[in-house]
């Protein structure tokens, strides 16, 4: 795959770079600016290559099918103008922001444009066409540029207008489209979780967080791949209650535990489950009367598991302990909640104690929880792509806004 630093010959040259500037926003303030952050090695090199550079971005959601009014008071709240502003920041050079996403007044911009300089266009989806990859908004943005760079990995699961429609019509008109800087970390290191080779075994999986049906693909991938699958968070009830064990008032999915029984047999002995959790009688700390840690598998009646018992902590630390490679998705347990962080801490600390091992972290609240308990560094790869990360595991490493630059 071509890489932005590959590229060639872009002096005056317009490059469209699809960016994920999807931060979170309130009221007009960022409140974290990690992803413009992790932008703007891929920027400056472009910027020392002389091109002439047009962000694209989305931000948030607009929901094209409400009233006007509804959509018009969408489109406010998720304007990226501010990010423009900490961009030019961060980069310490001047960024042009163009309130529209396409037209005469985008076209005037992008012409006026000097070398190494850069514009970021209004958010992506104020356009109807984006997320139906209309082959009309496409052609448009395409009109802009001379070729396109590929550095917004969050969005990369999905073939939109912008990450998707634009370099396929490049690419077919001859131009050079490339990824940038942040794509290509994320898919070196998450195609390593996927390709296995025989030195990063014993491969662990460790695998938790909501729902089983959110994750069937992934887990289905991970058994073939794993040497061992460890299962904790919300997800591990389902499977304790296919084994016959019972789980009080946590939660289950009951149209699940078919599929759970499957991978347990198909697994022969590989997943290993819970052996105490630390239950409440409510999930609302209001409510809240008790917290109690279970002696085995077996939850009370009226009690719900929130996180994996010290048992259970110990139990996964002795098994990440002997691992080569470990590919992580999902909070051990309610981590929101002070009293529930302890168990997704043990892993953290388990996995920062190993010396060299490959450990990968994926998933929006995972990397948010690694984040939040300060462990992003302990790991070799923490995604910045919650729901790409898990579609890359899931699709053997293809991911559409990637495949179309390969
Ligand atoms: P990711 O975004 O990393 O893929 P998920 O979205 O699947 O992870 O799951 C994260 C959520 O799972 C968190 O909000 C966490 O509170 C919840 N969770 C984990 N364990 C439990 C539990 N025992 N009961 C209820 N919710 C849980
Ligand atoms: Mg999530």
């Amino acid at each position: 795959m071509l890489t932005v630093q590959n590229m060639t010959d872009l002096k005056g040259k317009k490059v469209i770079v699809r960016v994920d500037f999807n931060v979170p926003l309130k009221n007009g303030t960022i409140r974290d600016d990690s992803r413009i952050v992790a932008a703007i090695k891929t920027i400056e090199e472009l910027q020392k290559k002389e091109a002439r550079i047009i962000l694209l971005s989305h931000l948030g959601k607009i929901k094209h099918k409400e009233a006007p009014e509804v959509i018009e008071e969408q489109k406010k709240k998720n304007d990226l103008a501010p990010v423009a502003v900490r961009l030019g920041e961060l980069l310490a050079s001047p960024v042009k922001f163009s309130k529209e996403t396409t037209g005469e007044e985008v076209k005037r911009a992008v012409d006026e444009l000097q070398d190494g300089e850069v514009i970021l266009l209004q958010n992506t989806r104020y356009e109807k066409g984006e997320e139906k990859n209309d082959l009309e908004l496409s052609k448009k943005w395409a009109k802009l540029a001379d070729a396109f760079v590929m550095d917004a990995f969050g969005s990369a699961h999905r073939a939109h207008a912008s990450t998707y429609g634009i370099p396929e019509i490049l690419k077919a008109e001859g131009k050079p489209v490339a990824i940038g800087y942040l794509v290509e970390k994320e898919v070196e290191n998450l195609s390593r979780c996927v390709e296995v080779k025989p030195e990063d075994r014993p491969y662990l999986a460790i695998l938790g967080g909501f729902k089983i049906s959110d994750k069937i693909k992934v887990i289905d991938s991970l058994l073939k791949k794993c040497d061992k699958i460890l299962i904790g968070g919300a997800m591990a009830y389902t499977f304790a209650k296919a084994l016959g064990y019972t789980i009080g008032i946590s939660p289950c999915e009951d149209d699940q535990l078919d599929y759970a029984r499957k991978c347990l047999i198909e697994a022969k002995g590989r997943i290993i489950l819970p052996i105490d959790s630390v239950c409440t009688d409510a999930f609302d700390p209001e409510q809240r009367k008790s917290i109690i840690t279970t002696e085995n598998q077996n939850i009370p009646e009226n009690m719900e598991g929130m996180d994996i018992g010290p048992k259970t902590q110990a139990l996964f630390a002795s098994e990440i302990s002997k691992a080569k490679m470990i590919f992580w998705n999902g909070p051990m347990g309610v981590f929101e909640q002070a009293e529930f962080t302890k168990g997704t801490i043990a892993v953290c600390k388990a996995i920062s104690l190993l010396k060299d091992a490959f450990t990968v972290c994926g998933g929006g609240d995972s990397s948010a929880a690694v984040k939040q308990f300060g462990y992003t560094e302990k790991f070799s790869h923490v995604s910045t792509g919650g729901g790409a990360a898990l579609e890359m595991i899931e699709n053997e490493g293809h991911l559409p806004g990637i495949d179309i630059i390969r």
